[in-house]
C-alpha cells in the first residue's frame, strides 16, 4: 500500500445515474478493506470547495444498494472550473486528510478531475452517466436502468398505440450520444429511429418509412427521436399531416434518470467501485476505471479523455432491417 495515502473521498459529480449508489457503497467498503479513511463529499466539486464533507464507515452506505439517484447528491459547479475554485477545493481536500478524490460521473466530471490532478490531488473516475456515452468504456453505471425504464415505457405506449391504430413518437434521453435511443428501438421493435450521430431527414427517415409500412400491412408504429434530435411534437404533426396516421408524442424525460438499478448496473458498479479502490491500494492513480470486453479495467485520464466512440452500424442497420 502506498504509505502516504491515508484518506479517500468519493463524489458524485453531473448528472444523476441510478446504480451510483452501488459504486458509492463499494469504494467505501473496499477502501475500508483496505485500511483507509472513507469521507463522503456532498454535492460534486461544490462540496468540496464548500467543505460539504462527512467521514463514512461501512455503516453509512447501509441500505443504499438498491436506491437510485445518490446519497452523496450531485451538482455542477462553474466555481470548480475556476483557478481560484480549485485551489479552494485543494486547501479543503488537505484540512480534512483527503489524498485521492473518487469521482463517480461523466466526461465533464473526468476533465475537472483531470485539471485538479494536475495541481498535485490523485483522482480516479468511474463512469456514472445513463447516455453510455463514455468513450473509454462499452458500458456506464445507470445505463442499463434507464434502458429498461425507457423499454417498459414504449411497452406501456404500444398497448395504446394498437388499441387505437396510432403512431407514437417517443422521444428518448440522449443530447449527444444514441445509444439508448439504438437499443430501445430494437428492443421495442420501432419503424423509424432517429439519432444524433447520423443526419437525418423526416420525409425519408419517418414519414416514408410510416407509408411503406402501412402498404405492408402495419396499423401502429412507434417512432424513436433521440433528445439530441429533438422536435418530436413537430414530427408527430408531420406524420399525421403528411400520412393521415393519427400521431402522439411522448417526451419521456426524467422518468429516464430515477428508479431501483438493475441486477446488471449493481453488479457493474460494485465491480467498478471495488476496483478504484484497488487502484488506489496498488498505488496507482490518475485513471478511469472502464468496462470492455466484460472485464472491468482501467485507462490513463489523459488517454480516456482522448478516446472516441462511435455508434453501431450493424445495430443500426439491423434497426432497419427489423422495422419491414
Ligand atoms: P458530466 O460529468 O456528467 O459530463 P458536467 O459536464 O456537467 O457533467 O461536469 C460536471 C462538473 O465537472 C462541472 O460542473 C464542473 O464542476 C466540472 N468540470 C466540467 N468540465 C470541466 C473542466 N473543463 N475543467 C474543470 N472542471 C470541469
Amino acid at each position: 500500500m502506498d504509505k502516504k495515502v491515508k484518506g479517500i473521498g468519493v463524489l458524485t459529480s453531473g448528472g444523476d445515474a441510478p446504480g451510483m449508489n452501488a459504486a458509492i457503497r463499494a469504494v467505501v467498503r473496499t477502501g475500508i478493506y483496505h485500511g483507509f479513511k472513507l469521507y463522503g463529499i456532498r454535492k460534486g466539486y461544490d462540496g468540496l470547495i464548500h467543505g460539504d464533507i462527512h467521514e463514512m464507515d461501512s455503516r453509512s452506505v447501509s441500505d443504499i444498494i438498491q436506491k437510485g439517484g445518490t446519497i452523496l447528491q450531485t451538482a455542477r459547479s462553474p466555481m470548480f472550473e475556476t483557478d481560484e475554485g480549485m485551489d479552494k477545493a485543494m486547501r479543503v481536500a488537505e484540512v480534512y486528510g483527503i489524498d485521492v478524490l473518487v469521482v463517480i460521473g461523466g466526461d465533464g466530471s473526468y476533465r475537472g478531475a483531470r485539471d485538479i490532478s494536475q495541481k498535485g490531488m490523485k483522482v480516479i473516475g468511474l463512469p456514472g452517466t445513463i447516455d453510455n456515452d463514455i468513450a473509454c468504456s462499452d458500458y456506464t453505471i445507470g445505463y442499463d436502468t434507464a434502458l429498461n425504464t425507457v423499454q417498459d415505457a414504449i411497452d406501456k405506449i404500444r398497448d395504446t398505440s394498437y388499441s387505437h391504430e396510432r403512431c407514437s413518437v417517443v422521444e428518448v434521453m440522449g443530447r449527444h450520444a444514441g445509444y439508448i435511443a439504438l437499443n430501445v428501438s430494437i428492443s421495442g421493435g420501432a419503424e423509424a429511429l432517429l439519432l444524433p450521430e447520423m443526419e437525418h431527414d423526416i420525409e425519408r427517415d419517418v414519414i416514408k418509412q410510416i407509408i411503406e409500412g402501412r402498404n405492408r400491412g402495419k396499423k401502429h408504429y412507434i417512432v424513436i427521436v433521440a433528445e439530441g434530435v429533438g422536435g418530436a411534437v413537430q414530427i408527430a404533426k408531420a406524420i399525421e399531416q403528411k400520412t393521415g396516421v393519427e400521431a402522439r408524442a411522448t417526451i419521456l424525460g426524467y422518468i429516464q434518470r430515477g428508479g431501483t438499478p438493475t441486477v446488471r448496473d449493481r453488479v457493474i458498479a460494485s465491480m467498478m467501485g471495488a476496483r478504484a479502490a484497488d487502484l488506489i491500494k496498488e498505488g496507482k492513480y490518475n485513471r478511469i476505471v472502464a468496462y470492455k470486453d466484460g472485464q472491468v479495467t482501467d485507462f490513463a485520464i489523459e488517454e480516456a479523455l482522448k478516446m472516441k466512440k462511435g455508434i453501431d452500424q450493424d445495430l443500426v442497420e439491423l434497426s432497419r432491417i427489423l422495422s419491414l
